[in-house]
């Protein structure tokens, strides 16, 4: 689709995904009976009430709070993309009939509107523990009054963006692609989110005008061949505007990659429809950065979004955030990553939690992250070892920071050497002239 013209958007609003049962064998013909079936009158083959629908193929825990908390929502729109978002939870009376609040989640709901607003797709509210406020999932999305508190090196912007755009809504940080902030929209707000003085306020849409200003700096900057399209999470905006930015992104000739980074297969699978897949494809070469934190996503309903993105030739490559109570051991870290690779989830990044103002019960040492990292590396296949990266306060990038298996050289010119093991070899690092 390089050089593709602008189209025209065709509004398509039936987003109801199909049938999601697997298909059945074919149908029943007389054929068919008279070839398997023993002799039997066919009278009596007949059945005596219509064939019964299969429901919904859900995982358990929101089977169960869909049949407690929305019991009259059909399978129709339990599906659908927009009536997840239609019915997110966002308010303190909504939760407090969900699950049993702590003080501390109590507090910070009675004082919501003073920070990064909390909304929770149904779909994802159906993954958190109504019982046990450590819950990792349950912590990632529910707000408790710790984000109230300011510590020394949090900011607003501890990465700098704002000095680093060009135009309202675009980041150019390294030199050879840029950040596009789409939308501040998200389905699911994220307690630790690095741009929470941004998402959910309302101020960033992807209205033509501002966008317009993103696609000519793009056009007028030809060192820029790697365009990620983030936010908030574009993969809320509707096909056609998604659309609309992907087909100016394919008409520059020097874009080469466009990437969407999105927690939607998380936080809302339901977005993922063939129609959505359909229009993706059209602009290869697409990649994907899907934001994942906890094992316990890794549901049905994600595995299916994922392979339908998959199958649909996007690359996919995770980013997870290490946070403190939630996915900071070696057992929840490997177990995630194992998790998406079942889903053809590349882990590419793992995150140092950003100093964002009121993030400090999230953040673990650095130390913490190394040692996971050890406790990987080795033990299981490379491709399950996200890099680990501190994204320096700023504006200085992301940092590679991991273990350190070279020990030193001896004068020889011997490289001395730790394996995952803890055992020393030495590797002969030099040449002959
Ligand atoms: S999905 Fe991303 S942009 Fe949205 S709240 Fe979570 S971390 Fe922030």
């Amino acid at each position: 689709m390089r050089n593709a013209p602008l189209q025209a958007m065709q509004l398509n609003l039936n987003l109801v995904e199909p049938e999601e049962e697997p298909p059945s064998r074919g149908p029943i013909t007389l054929l068919s009976i008279v070839q398997t079936a023993p002799p039997t009158p066919l009278k009596t083959l007949a059945p005596e009430s219509p064939p019964k629908r299969r429901s919904l193929r859900m995982n358990s825990r929101c089977r169960s709070f869909r049949n407690l908390f929305f019991p009259d929502a059909t399978d129709e729109q339990w599906s659908d993309w927009h009536w997840q978002i239609q019915n997110r939870i966002r308010d303190l009376e909504t939760v407090r009939r969900m699950i049993r609040l702590s003080h501390e989640e109590e507090k910070a709901l009675e004082l919501a509107g003073k920070m990064l607003p909390m909304a929770v797709t149904p779909h994802y509210m159906g993954l958190v523990s109504p019982m046990d406020p450590d819950q990792a999932i349950r912590r990632a999305v529910i707000p408790t009054v710790y984000e109230m508190r300011q510590c020394p090196g949090e900011a607003g912007d501890p990465l700098g963006e704002e000095h680093q755009s060009p135009v309202p809504g675009l980041v150019h940080r390294y030199p050879d692609r840029v950040l596009l902030l789409a939308t501040d929209f998200c389905s699911t707000y994220c307690r630790y989110c690095t741009r929470s003085r941004v998402v959910g306020h309302g101020a960033l849409t992807p209205d033509p005008e501002r966008l317009q200003k993103i696609f000519e700096y793009i056009r007028k900057t030809p060192q820029i061949r790697d365009v990620l399209i983030s936010g908030g999470d574009p993969l809320t905006m509707s096909d056609d505007r998604l659309e609309y930015i992907l087909c100016n992104l394919r008409a520059i000739p020097h874009v080469e990659i466009i990437r969407i980074g999105t927690k939607i297969p998380a936080v809302l699978p339901q977005r993922v429809t063939p129609q959505l897949v359909k229009m993706l494809r059209k602009y290869h070469p697409l990649w994907m950065s899907l934001h994942f934190t906890h094992p316990d996503e890794c549901c049905h309903e994600t595995v299916k979004a994922c392979g339908m993105l998959a199958d649909a030739g996007i690359p996919l490559g995770s980013q997870t955030v290490l946070l403190k109570g939630i996915n900071d051991d070696a057992e929840t870290m490997t177990s995630l990553m194992h998790g998406m690779m079942k889903m053809r989830v590349k882990p590419y990044y793992l995150y140092q939690c950003d100093p964002i103002f009121g993030s400090e019960h999230f953040r673990t040492p650095v130390s913490k992250g190394i040692d996971i990292i050890r406790h990987m590396r080795g033990f299981t296949t490379g491709y399950a070892i996200p890099t680990y990266v501190i994204d320096a306060p700023g504006g200085g990038g992301k940092i590679p920071v991991g273990p350190d298996y070279v020990q030193g050289k001896n004068a020889a010119g011997d490289l001395h050497l730790t394996n995952y093991e803890g055992k020393s070899f030495q590797y002969p690092d030099y040449v002959a002239d």
